[in-house]
């Protein structure tokens, strides 16, 4: 089954995908770590976008579509997916529409002081892409990520300038996406406002029901 997990920046998506994939093991493709990956790797793709996304702004459309659609197109993908932070433009949403439809988008709703206050104290592992937080969510060692035992880093764009044009270009550009969705009857709201354990144990129970599965405990 095909899975768009939707929101604003600091909505939960990464996490609740992370957990969703480890649940129902469907591929957890990340619009911003493939940008993210590029921009380790130094690849032509990644010096094109490093700037923009730094300083919060979206990377044109005609760039993030092909990424994601090489993405799409690989051979774990072939029977579902877990899609993150992507499509987040009218465009985008057609393009995937054309290619490879989502069966639903989850909707995670939080408010704007969530947000800020989330994806102000973010800590980020590069080797596996898990984030942390240093109150709401700390590691169980300080600094140190619980899978990969690395360091974890602060997002480039987790700085208050960056943040704040980030949740101005969700308002303006992302968020009419929830009526192009709703008029295709897949949008599935969920409150995002808890914890990460008490989001993914109501989202948990709502996917399963959505792809007919029961789940044993
Ligand atoms: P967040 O949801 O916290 O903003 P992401 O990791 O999803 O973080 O994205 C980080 C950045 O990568 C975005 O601010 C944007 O610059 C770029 N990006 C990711 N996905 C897209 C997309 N679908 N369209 C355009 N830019 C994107
Ligand atoms: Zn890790």
């Amino acid at each position: 089954m095909r899975f768009v997990f939707f929101g604003a920046p600091g909505a939960g998506k990464g996490t609740m995908a992370a957990e969703a994939s480890k649940e129902f093991g469907l591929p957890h493709i990340s619009s911003g770590e493939l940008f993210r990956a590029a921009i380790r790797e130094c690849s032509p793709l990644g010096l094109q976008v490093k700037e923009l996304i730094g300083r919060g702004s979206l990377v044109p459309d005609d760039l993030t579509i092909k990424i994601v659609h090489e993405r799409l197109a690989s051979p774990d993908a072939a029977n579902g997916w877990l899609l993150d932070g992507f499509p987040r433009t009218i465009p985008q949403a057609r393009s995937l529409s054309e290619i490879d439809p989502e069966d639903y988008v989850i909707d995670l709703e939080v408010s704007d002081e969530k947000v800020i206050e989330r994806l102000s104290g973010r800590r980020m592992c590069g080797k596996c892409g898990r984030s942390y937080h240093v109150t709401l969510k700390p590691p169980k060692v300080a600094n140190i990520c619980d899978y990969c035992g690395v360091p974890l880093y602060i997002r480039e764009d987790d700085n208050v300038e960056s943040i704040r044009r980030r949740i101005e270009t969700y308002r303006v550009q992302t968020a009419p996406l929830v009526d192009f969705y709703r008029s295709r009857a897949t949008l599935v709201p969920i409150d995002g406002e808890g914890d990460a354990t008490s989001v993914w144990h109501e989202l948990r129970i709502l996917m399963a029901r959505l792809m007919g599965l029961q789940l044993v405990d």
